[in-house]
């Protein structure tokens, strides 16, 4: 695998870096500002964990799925699914949670019960965020809310691993989870680079593009220089919340601060992760909360018992409408111009192309 020269060269320099943060943390010479990965300093090396990590290159989807599950998915637009419910926090809900606080439920109880030693969230206010490593349910709680730009924060994941720490945790965008799942597996990203203990747990978010910190300055304007205490994008267009009030937009006015690699992104529910949590487009209290893995399965069920989360049932007739946004991300990728298989920027589909047609006849069906 190549190093950090062709990762600037294919990856960074063209505008195509997702912010994962994970390069970061491996590297002396690769530093973040504000949601921007850069190289300060050239490492001279030929090869480096660096370019296999990323979530950017030779993301090999068959590959990815063998390796995290050890079987194909049988759902071409959602992945490798066991169960999918409605879900809230029990009554320990973090107080700033985006939605049914589920995310925040099951990592602060992941902690509390010792599956992972440490969580990298992305903590920090809507305007500033950053990176951060939790360790106590407080910490958690305190890094609740979604914050709609490309936190690199996976940036603390491996400095940690470096620092002696293992079985760690993360929540992340779908980008962050491939990364971090690439970094895990040997056979994925290399076996000198490889980690088995670099992630205990993976709780993925639903994500279909982030924005690029100008959208915060356009805002900010808008908002007349109050503080934003909080964003949402549903579906009526996106708003923000400050104290005085409520400032909504229309779709069509934030897209030009889409970020480029969100826009050829293929994977809007983080099909690697252990578990996915997203909204329910429905009722904001609760989230959808997808079970994929036997390790994601034993989180949900001891939260269950224990109370930090309940769940129930998946309305039926919702989805054909998950299925169908997700899958028409997917089929928008593989129809961009530039889009070729395996190029930087993309994954490698394969006959991915052909599968989504024969499940689900393509898209807008
Ligand atoms: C950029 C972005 C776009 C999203 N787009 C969609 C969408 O189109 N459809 C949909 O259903 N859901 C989307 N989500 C997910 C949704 O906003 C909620 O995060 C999710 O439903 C979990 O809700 P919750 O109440 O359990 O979250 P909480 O309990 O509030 O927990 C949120 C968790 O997300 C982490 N987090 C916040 N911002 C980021 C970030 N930028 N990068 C990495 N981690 C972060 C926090 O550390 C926290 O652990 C998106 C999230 C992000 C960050």
């Amino acid at each position: 695998m190549p190093g950090q020269d062709r990762l600037k060269r294919d990856i960074i320099d063209r505008g195509l870096c997702s912010s994962c943060g994970m390069c970061v943390g491996l590297c002396p010479y690769i530093k973040t500002a504000g949601d921007m990965v850069r190289v300060i300093n050239p490492c001279g090396l030929a090869e480096g964990a660096c370019y296999s990590v990323c979530p950017k290159v030779s993301l090999d989807l068959r590959e990815m799925d063998l390796a995290v599950f050890g079987r194909e998915r049988e759902d071409q637009a959602l992945g490798v699914v066991r169960e999918i419910y409605f879900a809230r926090a029990g009554e320990n809900r973090a107080a700033k949670a985006q939605y049914g606080g589920v995310a925040s439920a099951l990592a602060a109880f992941a902690l509390k019960e010792g599956m992972v030693t440490g969580m990298a969230l992305a903590g920090g206010g809507v305007l500033c965020p950053r990176p951060v490593l939790a360790r106590t349910v407080d910490e958690v709680n305190g890094c609740a809310g979604s914050k709609y730009t490309a936190v690199p924060s996976l940036a603390v994941l491996n400095r940690a691993l470096r620092e002696g720490m293992s079985g760690l945790g993360l929540v992340g965008r779908p980008c962050q989870i491939a990364a971090a799942r690439k970094a895990q597996a040997g056979n994925l990203a290399g076996d000198q680079f490889s980690n088995p203990q670099a992630v205990g747990m993976a709780l993925g978010l639903f994500c279909f593009w982030s924005l690029s910190p100008d959208f915060y300055r356009f805002a900010f304007r808008r908002v007349k220089g109050e503080e934003m205490v909080r964003m949402d994008i549903p579906l009526e267009g996106p708003v923000v919340e400050t104290n005085s009030g409520n400032c909504r937009w229309q779709l069509e006015e934030i897209r030009p601060f889409i970020k480029k690699p969100c826009s050829l992104c293929f994977d809007s529910t983080s099909e690697w992760a252990d578990l996915s949590v997203g909204s329910t487009e429905f009722d904001p209290s609760w989230n959808t909360l997808i079970v994929r893995s036997d390790k994601g399965r034993e989180l949900v069920d001891l939260a269950l018992r224990r109370g930090a989360i309940e769940i129930a049932q998946y309305p039926e007739e919702r989805l054909p409408l998950l299925r169908r946004a997700a899958l028409n991300k997917k089929m928008r990728v593989l129809g961009l111009p530039e889009f070729e298989d395996g190029k930087p920027g993309f994954p490698v589909v394969g006959r991915y192309r052909e599968q989504i047609e024969a499940q689900w006849g393509g898209v807008n069906q």
